[in-house]
């Protein structure tokens, strides 16, 4: 490596080493160790901590603190060429990160850690870097504009009636099902929400009469048509209006909806979006007890920024709700890649 300066300002000092392998002909070295120069020859840091050989992380070693020049690291290869992507010099051990990870920090088992790198960049790659972190209508950003609710209008594509008790029901099973996404991130890195209430505040239809109840609790818009289908009113709704404010929504900010939980019936698949999350009114219905509704939760994760995986298998994981028809729940994969999303947009919220 080149010329790096290290000062004498702690006890110790650190360098880390990035080393990767590819199961091919680009290996792990043998054995690693750094080394200064003292003027006229390069001599190896003292009381080095260790050299570890992990592979696609960073591996730390601490030693004495040294004023030099010049470190370098000096490696023995091993199966092939040696797979070294990048050394770093600390003048103090380094405080929280990849090697060095708090308890509610960046931490993902390390099995995860190639395939959760893997992910991120076939994200930036297919939704070309400014595009990926230029949106501001992902779910994360419905959630944090709120202060930590999530509003829903219900669109029932449907000429089926519908019971209060049914009314209930679908929304119960709404928030459970949503919920299993953000248990995931209470008290994980930040996060500052312990839980994430989910509400129903409109409901859409084409006759009135479908709906079996008087009471108030939801907003009722009837016969409100866009994309061939019953909607709540536009000026409510946050994909219509993704500045925040809501001056023409006849129920007022409260009364506005983030997503919609739009039920058609005979429909052939799931969508998911920023919008919220389409399936078969018939599927939804059926499943309205079951313990994971994975058409539901897959369409959720897409809400918060989870990709579909139709090319790419990450490295070890070919079964996860986001991979289509893969996983009836959500998996370990799943939770560390929603986290993963959490990690590169959290600083938009200020954490
Ligand atoms: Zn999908």
């Amino acid at each position: 490596m080149g010329a790096a300066h290290l000062v004498p300002a702690a006890d110790h000092s650190a360098a880390e080493a990035y080393f990767f392998d590819d199961d091919g002909g680009v290996r792990l070295p043998a054995s690693w160790r750094v080394q200064s120069w003292n003027g006229s020859s390069y001599v190896d840091v003292a009381e080095a901590s260790g050299y570890p050989i992990a592979a696609n992380r960073y591996n730390l070693v601490t030693f004495n603190a040294v004023s030099t020049t010049r470190l370098r690291v000096l490696m023995a290869s091993g199966a092939g060429s040696v797979g070294l992507l990048e050394v770093k010099a600390h003048a103090q051990p380094p405080g929280p990160g990849p090697t060095n990870p708090p308890s509610s920090g960046w931490n993902p088992p390390s099995n995860l850690v190639t395939p959760l790198d893997e992910v991120w960049r076939h994200q930036e790659q297919t939704y070309n870097n400014g595009n990926l972190y230029g949106f501001r209508n992902y779910g994360w950003d419905q959630l944090f504009a709120n202060g930590g609710y999530i509003n829903y209008c219900v669109r029932w594509e449907s000429s089926a009636t519908v019971t209060a008790a049914q009314r209930d029901q679908i929304h119960a099973a709404l928030a459970r099902q949503y919920n299993k996404w953000m248990d995931v991130m209470v008290g994980h890195n930040g996060f500052p929400y312990t839980e994430v209430p989910v509400r129903v505040v409109g409901w859409a239809v084409r006759d009135r009469t479908q709906l079996q109840w008087s009471d108030n609790s939801v907003d009722i818009y009837v016969n409100d048509i866009r994309e061939n289908a019953p909607q709540c009113a536009a000026p409510c709704g946050r994909f219509f209006n993704q500045n925040g404010q809501y001056p023409n929504c006849p129920g007022g900010a409260a009364r506005h909806y983030d997503q919609s939980l739009w039920l058609t019936d005979g429909f052939g698949a799931g969508h998911g979006g920023d919008w919220g999350q389409r399936l078969p009114r018939e599927y939804f219905m059926d499943n309205i007890n079951a313990t994971d509704m994975y058409a539901l939760l897959h369409e959720i994760g897409h809400t918060y920024g989870l990709d579909d995986f139709y090319e790419l298998t990450p490295t070890g994981q070919s079964r996860f709700i986001m991979k289509a028809l893969t996983s009836n729940s959500i998996t370990e994969f799943d939770r560390w890649m929603l986290r993963d999303w959490w990690r590169h947009l959290k600083s938009r919220y200020g954490y």
